[in-house]
């Protein structure tokens, strides 16, 4: 199923996900799969680059932490670039430094998201991103992004996908990894590619260390 009407082959609306962090990618891989997209991605900089030349995306989600070519001289390539001057560029990144922000944006990024971003957030930005150049360049086949009513109907009946702060089986005590006092649990992430692959992250809070992700399916707690 997808949600999204094609008029033709070659309209697939493709993202282009750059993230050196393998978790990252899968759940953006999940969830804009879920949503009609096509995704390619890259862990790095270089490797960012080869796959926007090769087959260019409608839009760019990437980290700023990226090894061999770091997330801001990848906007300005990006930029430079006539194959790939007008794609939108949504940062979602762990950096939290103003100065660094406004660098990233001054080099061509469209919009920030600080991680950690829900991947619905990221989706609805990235969506923005698509509408809001189809707006201004005619050049470009973006008219085939769906309504949000047709899409959050396709949503609905693909898989459940929500966030909650009183999911059904409750979140378990985590101790901080960093500084070993408990963790405070603060909402839960319920999402996957359908019911026999769901996938639940609950976010919890340190005090000292900050905001932790645990998902169910590899038991694994991460700052994020
Ligand atoms: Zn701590």
């Amino acid at each position: 199923m997808t949600a999204f009407p094609m008029s033709s082959p070659g309209a697939t609306p493709r993202v282009l996900v750059v993230d050196g962090d393998a978790d990252n990618r899968e759940l953006y891989r999940d969830c804009f799969t879920l949503s009609g997209w096509t995704v390619t991605e890259a862990v790095d900089g270089r490797e960012a680059l080869v796959q926007a030349l090769i087959t260019k995306p409608w839009v760019v989600v990437m980290e700023l932490r990226l090894p061999l070519i770091d997330g801001v001289s990848l906007c300005e390539i990006l930029r430079k670039d006539k194959v790939t001057a007008t794609v939108p560029i949504l940062v979602v990144t762990s950096e939290t430094r103003p100065s660094q922000l406004a660098r990233a944006e001054r080099a061509g990024a469209n919009a920030v998201l600080i991680k950690p971003s829900t991947p619905d957030v990221v989706i609805a930005e990235t969506e923005r991103l698509v509408r809001s150049v189809t707006m201004h360049t005619q050049s470009t086949p973006f008219h085939e992004l769906p309504s949000p009513a047709s899409r959050r109907t396709a949503l609905v009946k693909a898989h459940h996908r929500h966030a909650t702060t009183m999911p059904d089986v409750p979140a378990i005590n985590l101790m901080c990894p960093i500084c070993t006092q408990p963790l405070r649990y603060q909402e839960t992430f319920v999402g996957g590619v359908n019911s026999r692959h769901s996938e639940r992250w609950d976010y919890y809070d340190c005090a000292r260390c900050g905001r932790f992700q645990y998902r169910y399916r590899t038991r694994k707690l991460r700052q994020v």
